[in-house]
């Protein structure tokens, strides 16, 4: 007997991610945006706080939700989220968060 009862499992893999940007958080290296497949990411022209132009979802209807952004990060600052919207205030959280550290 499978655990839902004998209905099938939702399948996670149809809901669309999106990638975000902990905007605080970025260095403005690139390497999302190189190494994106997709060509889906891209410099915007704002910056943050460091300085840093930080990437924006150019094209979000060509993301297959690989992920390979989440991976070549390497300050943990951009994932996928099923509704960025949602996590707009993300950043916010997180740079409060650091700038109380310091
Ligand atoms: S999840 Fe994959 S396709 Fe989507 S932006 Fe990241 S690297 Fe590009
Ligand atoms: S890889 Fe990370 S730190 Fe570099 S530009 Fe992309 S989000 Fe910013």
């Amino acid at each position: 007997m499978s655990v839902t009862g004998g209905k099938p499992a939702p399948n996670r893999s149809k809901v669309k991610k999106l990638p975000t940007v902990i905007e605080a958080r970025c260095k403005g290296c690139g390497y999302c945006i190189q190494f994106c497949p997709k060509d889906v990411l891209a410099f915007s022209d704002k910056f943050n706080a460091k300085g840093y132009y930080v990437p924006v979802t150019a094209l979000p209807e060509a993301c297959t939700g690989c992920g390979m952004c989440e991976m070549v990060c390497p300050d943990f600052a951009i994932y996928l989220v099923e509704d960025p919207a949602a996590a707009a205030d993300v950043p916010v959280k997180v740079k409060a968060a650091e700038e109380s550290k310091s």
